[in-house]
């Protein structure tokens, strides 16, 4: 029991560099935002807030849909909200799995009562189209195929070239999972065709986590509508919920997480400020240094050069580093969080990503020279000073490093 009112001090939690799987660097002016004082969710200044966001979401993902939305909840919940409202007990769902994304969406999947048609590659390599497609003719009815566009636990950046049109030609939906590239490399949800597409704020949107981005095509939506049975969350049916995101509806299912709506408000209107070509391009343009700094020191790409993620860069160890040793003294010595690997890549690889605010040259430098000093310490035929220059010289063939 609380024994006495000074029991609890003032919360102060360390500074970090976070450069981790997310949460990313969130902006001054995104956590200012967020202690602004309430108003009520259904209050006319709270519903133009709303239509500001939704605005901008559409813009983010390149869209037109009317359904578009931020999920209260994290990447998880808006996964959670495409696959149970979109898939119903019998449906036959494509799913590529070479990750932990991968493998939740089959597990939603089978929960939804659907049958999973599962492509399973190696953990750091790319879905194979022409595996998908191949399914797609000889497989019978396939109501919908789902892939991760970021994986995240393996830093693989999936290909969804010409996608879209081949699902829609065999009836089928594509839903895409884009938690860890909205906002850092290129989502265009109308030009590729995407029937659903979902994020996370805590990612490349640099927001804390909290809610989800959310879109459905009028395809998506025509499904929803025509559904046999409902659906079987009640919290995320988005038949409910699109009526409160609605103009002219506005009908109250569960309260809008207020601060944290200003919060994707401030951190949207930055991207915006930035804009999204010199965002990927700041992306491409960090990862790439620090992916040289990284070979310099003896670390190696996982994925396939071509198909690395500039949001997340993973990485397998040089044999003589341990990985629980190094990461820990990352955070406790030099206060920067690295993420470790996950189920079969569980201590021989890393997971750095640079997403939105993390994706800066100080944070690629401070890295980097923190990572010499241990490298330094451990095998000492390193030279301090081999990463930096490496990464530098990368810099130096941009324009404006
Ligand atoms: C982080 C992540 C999720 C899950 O998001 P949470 O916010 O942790 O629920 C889903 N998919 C991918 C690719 C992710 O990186």
């Amino acid at each position: 029991m609380p024994n006495s009112p000074h029991t609890y001090k003032d919360l102060a939690p360390p500074r970090r560099l976070l450069l981790g799987p997310g949460p990313s660097m969130v902006h001054p002016r995104v956590l200012r935002t967020m202690s602004t004082p309430l108003v009520g969710h259904l209050d006319p200044e709270f519903l133009a807030i709303m239509d500001e966001i939704q605005e901008l979401l559409r813009w983010i993902f390149q869209t037109d849909n009317a359904l578009t939305i931020a999920v209260s909840g994290t990447g998880s919940a808006a996964m959670e909200t495409a696959i149970v409202n979109l898939i119903e007990p019998g449906d036959r769902v494509v799913v590529g799995i070479n990750g932990v994304f991968g493998t939740r969406i089959a597990q939603m999947v089978t929960r939804s009562g659907g049958t999973v048609v599962g492509i399973e590659v190696a953990w750091g390599q790319p879905i194979p189209l022409n595996q998908i497609a191949h399914i797609l003719q000889t497989a019978g009815p396939i109501k919908a195929v789902a892939l991760v566009h970021a994986e995240t636990s393996t830093g693989v950046w999936q290909s969804l070239e010409h996608l879209g049109p081949l699902c829609h030609d065999h009836g089928a939906l594509l839903i895409v999972d884009a938690v860890t590239s909205l906002g850092g490399v290129p989502v265009q949800v109308d030009a590729w065709h995407i029937d659903a597409c979902y994020s996370a704020t805590q990612k490349c949107l640099s927001c804390p986590p909290g809610l989800a981005p959310l879109t459905f095509s009028q395809r998506a939506q025509d499904v929803l509508r025509n559904r046999k049975t409902p659906c079987q969350s009640w919290y995320l049916d988005c038949t409910l919920v699109a009526d409160y995101w609605t103009e002219g509806k506005r009908t109250y299912h569960h309260t809008a997480p207020i601060s944290m709506s200003y919060a994707l408000r401030e951190a949207l209107r930055l991207i915006h400020e930035e804009g999204l070509e010199a965002r990927f391009a700041r992306h491409q343009r960090n990862s790439q240094a620090l992916l040289a700094g990284l070979e310099a020191l003896g670390f190696a790409l996982v994925p396939p050069a071509k198909q690395s993620l500039p949001t997340l860069t993973c990485v397998s160890l040089p044999e003589w580093l341990d990985d629980k040793t190094a990461r820990s003294t990352l955070l406790h010595d030099f206060s920067i969080e690295v993420g470790g690997g996950l189920g079969p890549l569980a201590g021989k690889v890393w997971r750095i990503g640079l997403m939105g605010e993390s994706s800066t040259f100080e944070s690629v430098m401070t890295l980097l020279a923190a990572l010499e000093q241990i490298c330094s310490h451990v095998a000492p035929s390193h030279s301090l000073g081999q990463s930096i220059t490496a990464a530098l010289k990368e810099y130096s063939a941009f324009a404006h490093p």
